[in-house]
């Protein structure tokens, strides 16, 4: 049996070695396109690579995928991130999980990864052809023949792993065999706020806010990083990945509410009874989970004078602050791409296929696998695993 997987990246390699691995005897090659393989590996989470989140709950993983979540859960069955774990650290590459559940190699280096990736492929006699754009698919009924720098080849399976596109486009050549695409868009981005004085504030975290989008329904919480060219931070980029279609429907122009407490309106009207009986002065005694300068920074903005005491807060000045502790406002003019984190979400609709093995509906021996699906999580090692457990299913399936 000749298998071909397009697209070297990590669903490519794990399609690969999962298909060999399960049909020793089976012939597979991966053709990419240009002349280095896993190179998104490699940069990835700042050059560690974030290979998967120590969420080992399924009802709590596919939480964390905007697109792609409620058909994840029959995936993740089968290969979720407790098989991820095992996968590597079975293949002498032991994981670490840091204080946000984010697991990276010990080694604290993607190219530990990386080598495993290739040194099993090599082990496993699959083939890597490199500068192998495919440029056609013409499936037929014994298998595909695939365009590959003018040469048409036979495959009787074959393997789609060739990551997402910005454009719609990029995926002209799929298009063409008649698969639904889901435009892509931009996922994990942070707020451009440009000239507004709170970047005056950039470094500062705030452990616990609640994020909202005026007039949606989109609402997120964790932690805030004021940035110098507006915000960024888990609350944010949750946000925007989830808010990733309709973001860009507003032309990244659009309203972000912030709740620096995380707590209701009732919670904070209560905490502000005992406070406004206090003779403290307002600006050395602040007794809410906010930074220090981000509480000088809303006293300021509401122009409460540094002699105020609490007990002597107007009403009305009362009622501002709560409303700007719970309910600020601020215009986001931009994105700006996290850490150069590109992720689009988008791309092969997931009725073209079936969620179990990976398998096309359309053309029976075609497989697709990674970023390409209408797949996309929130940062954390969550594309990882979906490229992981993509890849293993598709590999497996494509040798039964
Ligand atoms: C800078 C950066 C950091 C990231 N960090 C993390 C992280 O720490 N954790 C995390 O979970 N996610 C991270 N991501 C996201 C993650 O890298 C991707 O979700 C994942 O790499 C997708 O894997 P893939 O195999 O589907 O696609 P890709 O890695 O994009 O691989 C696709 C491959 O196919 C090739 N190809 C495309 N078309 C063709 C063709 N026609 N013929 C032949 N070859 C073709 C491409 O050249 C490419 O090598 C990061 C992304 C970026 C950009």
């Amino acid at each position: 049996m000749k298998i071909a997987v397009i697209g070297g990246g990590a669903a490519g390699f794990m399609a690969a070695i999962t298909a060999k691995e399960s049909k020793p005897e089976a012939s597979v090659t991966i053709f990419e396109k240009t002349d280095k393989v896993l190179a998104k590996v490699k940069v990835s989470g700042g050059g560690r690579c974030n290979v998967t989140n120590a969420t080992f709950s399924i009802a709590q993983l596919i939480k964390n995928y905007p697109r792609g979540g409620k058909q994840l859960k029959k995936p993740f069955n089968i290969f979720n991130t407790n098989h991820t774990v095992n996968w590597f650290e079975s293949r002498g590459v032991p994981l670490k999980t840091e204080a946000d559940n984010r697991m990276f190699p010990k080694s604290n280096s993607s190219q530990t990864i990386v080598n495993l990736l290739l040194n099993t492929a090599e082990n496993l006699n699959i083939r890597v052809s490199y500068k192998s754009k495919v440029i056609a698919i013409i499936p037929s009924d014994k298998g595909v023949n695939l365009s590959i720098n003018g040469e048409n080849m036979f495959f009787e399976k074959v393997i789609i792993a060739s990551g997402g596109s910005p454009k719609t486009s990029g995926l002209d050549w799929l298009t063409k065999l008649g698969y639904a695409i889901v435009k892509p868009v931009p996922s994990l981005f942070t707020f451009n706020m440009p000239k507004n004085p709170i970047t005056a504030l950039m470094g500062l975290s705030v452990p616990n806010v609640i994020t909202s989008i005026k007039g949606s329904k989109l609402k997120q919480n964790g932690p805030l990083l004021i940035t110098h060219w507006g915000m960024s931070g888990p609350a944010i980029l949750k946000l925007s990945a989830w808010g990733a279609q309709d973001l860009s429907k507003l032309n990244y122009n659009f309203t972000v509410q912030i709740n620096w407490l995380g707590i209701n309106e009732e919670e904070l009207r209560s905490q502000f009874i005992s406070l406004t009986s206090s003779r403290k002065l307002m600006n050395n005694h602040n007794p809410l989970e906010i930074p220090k300068r981000l509480w000088h920074f809303m006293l300021n903005k509401l122009e409460i004078a540094e002699s105020q005491v609490w007990n002597e807060l107007a009403k009305k000045n009362k009622n501002r602050l709560i409303n700007m502790l719970i309910n600020d406002e601020f215009e986001v003019k931009g994105k700006t791409t996290f850490k150069e984190e590109f992720v689009s979400c988008g791309g092969i609709d997931l009725s073209e296929i079936n969620i179990q093995t990976m398998e096309s509906k359309r053309h029976k021996g075609i497989y697709f696998a990674g970023e390409l699906l209408n797949i996309d999580g929130v940062t954390g090692g969550f594309n990882f695993q979906a490229a992981w457990t993509s890849g293993y299913l598709a590999g497996k399936n494509s040798t039964l």
